[in-house]
Formats: structure tokens, C-alpha cells, sequence
């Protein structure tokens, strides 16, 4: 019989040992964990939809010398820039030495995350109270939404083109917003509903006041409301039909556990992968290889839409690049597109032992395991998916190992169990090499999700590793 500790010492070297990776860490590297997690908490509460991030992520690349592409005629390697598609999708570049030669090192995310719309006609009355009507965008568990503190935030455009902010419910001096669920003593119908349909749709009405304008006409309350905002913003109702507001959570993000181990925040699909990616772009000086940023929009809805990965602006973009270096010729972009490689930056779905029935464990990825790569996602037989190629797995596995950076590679939860997808399959039809990497979430959709601050972290190092590469 071979002795035991010569079989431990076999097991270790043949062994695919998934571990977790907090004890591997030195204090030295815990404290950068917890330095880091703390400008990310920051990031979150400054920035909760789309149009927030693309400006917070503006203000981060001017602060670290990038540059609108269209204040260039001319790009050189080592150039920085970026270019703002409609204030809700963003592409930056820092350019390499051949692009012709090495297509781009691509690291995409997107800005948008589940939340609730206003309807174009959202204000009405109802029984002394003034509520605005929501639409739902993105997969949310309707439950979740009801007896929150929710927040305001988007854009009312008038017609004369004026634009205005609106961001109420953030500041401690601000209302919040809710909306309001039955009492149980009440709900015994709604009890025996199926989860899904407990909370109805047309039901997720913003309660948003309840003082009646001081004079006898009809819809005192609504017209209170309206004569708030106009004093306010000077728009009447019909400003709402050229709005685009959303409610988000209004809790803050905020550091988690005994051990402050992990970071619950709304909106983390996929703010997360926005913040590590971009952070990780400002460390990149004159690289060999074009990297390239995407902060994407409408992935949450199927990535459709002049903002969304579907759209062409990306092509657009790195065309100009090609023109502006002097490269540009019928089909090169095709070309480039052939030699890039990408890892699409989404989170991925944290085995939750609550719920573990969902996730075979084997093939789950961890909170604490370090950075998820996701060789494939879809539904059933892999419908839908991108499906990353076995070389280029090998050599983000070995750009990884290199460098030192704690992985595991998962799929999202059990087969025929249910099933989802990134933009990386968008990307890998133009010929790019697309393998989805991201980070571990728990309650993923739902208004307050949870991350762990050292898969954050270690987010950032492996990106940081795929662009220096
Ligand atoms: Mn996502
Ligand atoms: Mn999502």
C-alpha cells in the first residue's frame, strides 16, 4: 500500500484543487483587497444607471489623460481614447504598437442592470394619492421590487431640446419612493399565488405623494404633484412623454459581513465587471497589443438598439481607429476582428448554499475562488451559446496561471435547469475569440446583490494580466 502522505502529495499535483483563495492571500494583499473594495463601494454609490456610469467612467479616463477620439487627426501607438455613444455606452483604447498585426485585446462589460422605467404617461391619482405607472426592464423578480426605498434617476428632454437631470432619493436631506405590498392579515388570495404572479406587473406603482393642491377642482393631489415639479424642473406632464427615468434601489452600497469579506450593492451586474475593467484599463502604458474597453448598453434586454453590443457604433469605432492611423482599406476591419481575442466581462452566478439544488457543485463557481470563466453559457442542449475554443481557454488559463491570479471555471447552475447569456456571443460572430470571464454574484437581479471583495480584486488583476499580456 502506497503511504498516505505520498498519495496527498499525488492528489495535490493532479488534482484540479479548487480552493478558497482568502488564506492564499498575504495581509499585504488582503489590505489592497479591502483598499481597492472601498473605491468600488464609492464607484457604485455615485453611479446607478447607465448614464450615470458612462459619466463616472468619463470623469475617471479624463483624470488619467484619455481623450475624446475626435480630438485626434492622427492616433500613434501608446495613444489613449475614448469614444461616448449617446451618454449610455462608452468604448475606450489604449492603441498598440500593430494593429494589423495583433487585432485588439478586447475587455467588454455593460452599464445597464435590471431596474424600473417610467411609462411615458406615468402620473395618475387614485384615491387621494398621486403614483407614477413603471415598466420593468430586465429579468427582475417582481416581489423584490415592492416595500423598498427606491430612487429617481434619468432624463427629462423637452422639446426645444433642454435636458434635464433628475437624481432624487440618493442624498440623506432627499425623499425616497416606494411601493407598497399588501398586509398579510389582508393577503390570503395573494398567498396562494404562484411567486411569479404574487405582485402583478401594472401593479408596481410608485407611490410619490399624498397632499391635495388647496383649491375645489379634481385630482387635487396629482396636480400638486405636478405644480412641485414644474416650480422644480419647469416641465408640465407631456415632458414625461420625452423622459427616460428609472428607479433603482435607493439603499447604499455598503461593505458586508463580520469580517467585511464581501460588498452588497444594487446593480452589480454588471457594474462590477464595468468598474474592475476600467480601473484595470488606466494601469495600461504603450502595450503591445490595442486594448480596448467596452462599457455596454441594453444587455439586460437582449443588447438591441444603437447603445446596445448589437449595434455597429462598436465597428464604427474601431474603424475610426483604423482610419486614424493610417491603416484603414476595404475588409481590414474584418481582419482585425479575426485576430482579436476578448473576454466578456459579466458576472456569473456564486453557488448559494441556500439554493444549492440549482448548481452542480462540481461545475458551480464560488464567492472567494477568484475570478469565473464561463466557457460557454445558453439554455438545454447549449442553445444560444458562444461556446469559448479550447486553444483560446489554454491561453487565458496560462495568462492567468502566469500572473498568478486565482480562477475557476463554472457553468451557470444545473443542465435544462434554466440558462442565460452575455455579449459575448455578438463579439465571437465577428470572428473574435470570446470567452466570458467575470465575477461570482449571489441574489443576482435582485435589488441588493452580493460580491466578494477578494473575486472583485482579483477581477481587476486579471484583467489588468490579459491586457499587459
Ligand atoms: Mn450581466
Ligand atoms: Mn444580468
Amino acid at each position: 500500500m502506497i503511504d498516505k502522505k505520498d498519495a496527498e502529495l499525488l492528489k495535490e499535483k493532479l488534482f484540479n484543487n479548487k480552493r478558497n483563495a482568502w488564506n492564499l492571500k498575504s495581509s499585504d494583499e488582503k489590505e489592497k483587497i479591502f483598499e481597492y473594495s472601498k473605491n468600488y463601494i464609492n464607484f457604485l454609490n455615485n453611479s446607478k444607471t447607465e448614464r450615470e456610469i458612462i459619466s463616472s467612467s468619463k470623469k475617471i479616463a479624463d483624470d488619467n489623460g484619455f481623450k475624446d477620439i475626435n480630438e485626434f487627426s492622427n492616433l500613434q501607438p501608446g495613444d489613449k481614447i475614448y469614444y461616448i455613444n449617446k451618454d449610455k455606452s462608452m468604448y475606450l483604447a489604449v492603441i498598440g504598437k500593430d494593429i494589423l498585426k495583433d487585432g485588439l485585446n478586447i475587455i467588454g462589460s455593460h452599464a445597464d442592470s435590471p431596474r424600473l422605467d417610467l411609462k411615458p404617461n406615468p402620473l395618475y391619482e387614485d384615491s387621494e394619492f398621486a403614483y407614477f405607472k413603471t415598466h420593468y426592464y430586465g429579468g427582475i423578480k417582481k416581489y423584490q421590487w415592492t416595500t423598498i426605498p427606491l430612487s429617481i434617476h434619468g432624463v427629462i428632454v423637452k422639446t426645444n431640446g433642454e435636458k434635464i437631470n433628475v437624481n432624487i432619493g440618493e442624498n440623506d436631506n432627499d425623499p425616497i419612493f416606494t411601493i407598497t405590498d399588501l398586509l398579510p392579515h389582508l393577503a390570503q388570495d395573494q398567498m396562494e399565488k404562484k411567486l411569479k404572479n404574487g405582485i402583478d406587473g401594472e401593479d408596481l406603482n410608485l407611490l410619490i405623494g399624498s397632499i391635495p393642491y388647496d383649491a375645489d377642482v379634481s385630482e387635487k393631489v396629482k396636480l400638486n404633484i405636478l405644480n412641485i415639479l414644474n416650480n422644480k424642473y419647469g416641465i408640465t406632464e407631456s415632458d414625461f412623454l420625452s423622459s427616460e427615468i428609472e428607479l433603482v434601489p435607493a439603499f447604499k452600497a455598503r461593505s458586508m459581513g463580520f469580517d467585511n469579506s464581501m460588498v452588497a450593492a444594487y446593480g452589480q451586474d454588471d457594474k462590477v465587471c464595468v468598474y474592475t475593467s476600467l480601473t484595470a484599463l488606466m494601469n495600461i502604458n504603450n502595450p503591445e497589443t490595442t486594448a480596448v474597453c467596452i462599457i455596454s448598453d441594453k444587455e439586460e434586454i437582449g443588447s438591441m438598439g444603437n447603445t446596445g453590443m448589437e449595434s455597429a457604433v462598436f465597428d464604427t469605432f474601431i474603424a475610426e481607429i483604423l482610419n486614424k492611423l493610417n491603416v484603414n482599406n476595404s475588409n481590414v476591419l474584418d481582419k482585425v476582428f479575426c485576430k482579436s481575442k476578448m473576454l466578456s466581462a459579466d458576472v456569473d452566478a456564486g453557488l448559494d448554499p441556500i439554493y444549492s439544488s440549482v448548481s452542480e457543485k462540481n461545475n458551480a463557481s464560488y464567492l472567494g475562488r477568484g475570478i469565473g470563466l464561463c466557457k460557454y453559457t445558453g439554455a438545454r442542449g447549449k442553445s444560444g451559446a458562444s461556446d469559448a475554443n479550447a486553444e483560446f481557454v489554454a491561453e487565458v488559463r496560462n495568462i492567468f496561471e502566469r500572473n498568478n491570479i486565482r480562477y475557476q471555471i463554472s457553468e451557470l447552475g444545473k443542465v435544462d435547469i434554466g440558462g442565460g447569456g452575455t455579449i459575448a456571443y455578438i463579439l465571437a460572430n465577428k470572428g473574435i475569440e470570446v470567452i466570458d470571464c467575470g465575477i461570482p454574484v449571489l441574489s443576482m437581479h435582485a435589488p441588493y446583490e452580493v460580491t466578494s471583495k477578494l473575486d472583485v480584486y482579483e477581477a481587476y488583476n486579471a484583467y489588468l494580466a490579459f491586457w499587459k499580456n
